[in-house]
């Protein structure tokens, strides 16, 4: 059996970055890993802005910031966005410990176009890099510290001795074979779940592997029904579902002033946002546009219609210079994509139809400021975990998240880790668990793709950007239908080697329990919430729901309570609308 002292589950932002702590404190870490370092999670596919208050970008970082800002604002910026359920504590340790960890980043040779001003944010906060940079710069240290990176392996589940994780189990994908590892701590850092959705931004590892687990291991996990979407990707044409687009990744400070409009050509959002309209957060934006499609006045695929044909030739042409995007090019290609052609067609009045792709989970596993999750041993950082950002994230804070965290996670797991032994791993629980993972590739049985398919339509229409408490009964009647089908899942291929059905049956698996999570949490919040909104409940509710929903498993069954929200400096209002 593989020993090592620290297992980091996930080899991206989050991951690599604890991994580096770990060995620097001289323990062994062991990074496993579904994909290739740096080539796999959302990571390396961030625009990238990454957070910290303007003032530190200006002192510290000598970059273009703005002295008026303070780390005081930041984290005010991040509550009050975050429409206050963030835990405070985790905002704390966010604000102060930003600054080094990107300077740290740029000394180790991260490169920084400029500094962006995203919205929700009162000062220019996002220094601006891309997720191949950061993936180049942390893999290329992970390389130098010699940290081993054991690539194409599934982790399937956590292994508990006397109360605590003790180790890993998983698949290799390379082998087929299945394989334990024993650890003295273990990280989690396995991103979100947005596969859980049929339209979504990330890759396809992003399946939420590590909530499932975490789940069926005992810990618990917080507001899972806050799930952000991205308001503006394309739809149409149907093979550019979840793209973005120079302009779409949401305009800013500073960006251009794009219109949205419904199909009667009135633009919405002075419904959600009459300030801010097009440049309002990406909750209200996504939840303006979903409500117009709704009540019927979308677009005929399914969104809205995007247009700039109110703009004058010179500002649109001069675009791609003002902006300052690595990605996007003078010649309007972006991220690959020739956009040429479309934007003239859009300069003469065409306009292009927008809509939501889920984005980002704010919800997820419960830790405090070390890390720490309900169950000892086991820690976490990155997107998987739950509490930074309340209902809403603001654009650029998931990776300062990373960094952060990452860096967090690594010093208190070595610190636990120091204090005990690898152990053996119970035998019994190994052949159960290695008997889960076999099961899919020696059964025939229900297809793994099309149980995903179900799954994914059943999330987008009732448990999506609007909800309601029909929608989402109706939404946990047909997931019980779907759990009683798991049993069932087959793989018609029956190759052992980098055999993808298999695989997709055991993410299927991690999927039906993150959206049973989300489904229960969502039903239970009667209010609308930053990313949550129930059409039943249009209002902000502070003097009912101005706490968390955890979720735990009691004996196999799923069950939610409540929390009060980690407070430290800024007390919630006593009312609060979704309109304000
Ligand atoms: C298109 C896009 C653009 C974005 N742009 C920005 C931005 O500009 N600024 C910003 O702040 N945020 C941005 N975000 C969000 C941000 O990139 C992510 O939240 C963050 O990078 C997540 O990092 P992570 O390390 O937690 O997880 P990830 O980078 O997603 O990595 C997860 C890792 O876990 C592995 N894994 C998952 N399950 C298993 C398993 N069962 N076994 C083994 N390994 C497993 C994956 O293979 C991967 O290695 C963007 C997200 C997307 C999708």
């Amino acid at each position: 059996m593989i020993k090592t002292d620290v297992v980091i589950i996930g080899s991206e932002g989050a991951g690599a970055r604890a991994a580096l702590e770990v060995k620097k404190l001289n323990l062994e870490p062991l990074i496993v890993t579904k994909g290739m370092i740096g080539r796999c999670g959302s990571t390396v596919t961030a625009g990238a802005d990454i957070d910290v208050d303007s003032k530190s970008i200006k002192e510290l970082l000598g970059l273009e910031g703005d002295s008026r800002d303070s780390k005081e604002a930041f984290f005010e910026d991040i509550i009050v966005e975050g429409r206050y359920i963030n835990n405070q504590k985790l905002v704390e340790a966010h604000v102060d410990e930003a600054p080094d960890r990107i300077k740290e980043m740029m000394d180790w040779g991260m490169k920084v176009t400029n500094v962006l001003h995203g919205p929700g944010h009162r000062y220019p906060r996002g220094v601006y890099t891309t997720g191949q940079e950061i993936m180049r710069v942390l893999a290329s240290e992970v390389r130098k510290a010699g940290i081993r990176v054991y690539e194409h392996f599934m982790v399937t589940d956590l292994v508990k001795k006397d109360g605590r994780v003790a180790g890993i189990v998983g698949l290799d994908l390379s082998t087929g074979k299945f394989v334990p590892i024993s650890a003295k701590a273990v990280i989690i850092a396995t991103g979100g779940g947005m596969m859980m959705y049929p339209v979504q931004t990330a890759p396809e590892d992003i399946t939420g592997d590590g909530h499932a687990m975490a789940w069926r291991a005992g810990a618990e996990l917080v507001d899972m029904e806050m799930v952000q979407f991205l308001a503006c990707t394309f739809i149409n044409p149907p093979a550019w579902r979840g793209l973005t687009f120079p302009f779409t990744i949401g305009p800013g400070v500073g960006g251009m002033e794009i219109w949205l409009m419904n199909k009667f050509g009135a633009r919405f959002m002075k419904k959600w946002d009459p300030e801010r309209m097009e440049h309002s957060t990406r909750d209200k934006l996504a939840i303006g546009i979903m409500n117009e499609v709704v009540d019927g006045l979308g677009s005929p695929a399914g969104g809205v219609y995007y247009s700039l044909k109110h703009l004058p030739d010179e500002i649109v042409d001069r675009y791609p210079l003002e902006r300052k995007d690595p990605y996007l090019k003078e010649d309007w290609s972006f991220k690959g994509f020739q956009f040429k052609e479309l934007i003239e067609s859009m300069k003469k009045g065409k306009s292009i139809e927008v809509g939501p792709a889920s984005h980002f989970f704010m919800g997820g596993i419960r830790i405090n400021e070390r890390c720490e999750t309900s169950i000892p041993g086991l820690f976490g950082a990155g997107e998987v975990c739950g509490g930074t950002h309340g209902g809403n994230r603001l654009s650029g804070n998931a990776c300062t998240q990373i960094l952060v965290q990452g860096a967090r996670a690594g010093i208190f797991a070595s610190e636990y880790a120091k204090g005990n032994a690898n152990g053996e791993l119970p035998k019994e629980e190994l052949k159960r668990l290695e008997d889960r993972v076999m099961a899919p590739v020696e059964r025939d049985g229900t297809s793994p793709f099309e149980l995903k398919r179900a799954l994914q339509k059943i999330a987008w229409e009732k448990v999506g950007v609007v909800r309601t408490a029909e929608s989402l009964t109706k939404a946990l009647g047909e997931i019980e239908a779907i759990k009683k089908e798991l049993p069932q899942i087959g793989c018609s291929a029956k190759n052992r080697v980098y055999n993808r059905e298999w695989l997709e049956a055991l993410q299927v698996e991690s999927l039906i329990t993150l959206l049973e999570m989300t489904a229960k949490s969502a039903a239970l919040r009667e209010e609308s919430r930053g990313a949550h909104y129930r059409r039943d409940f249009t209002s902000m509710d502070n003097e009912n729901w101005l706490r968390n929903i955890i979720t735990e498993n009691k004996g196999g069954q799923m069950t939610n309570s409540f929390a009060p929200v980690v407070i430290t400096s800024l007390i919630p209002p006593k009312e609060g609308s979704i309109h304000g």
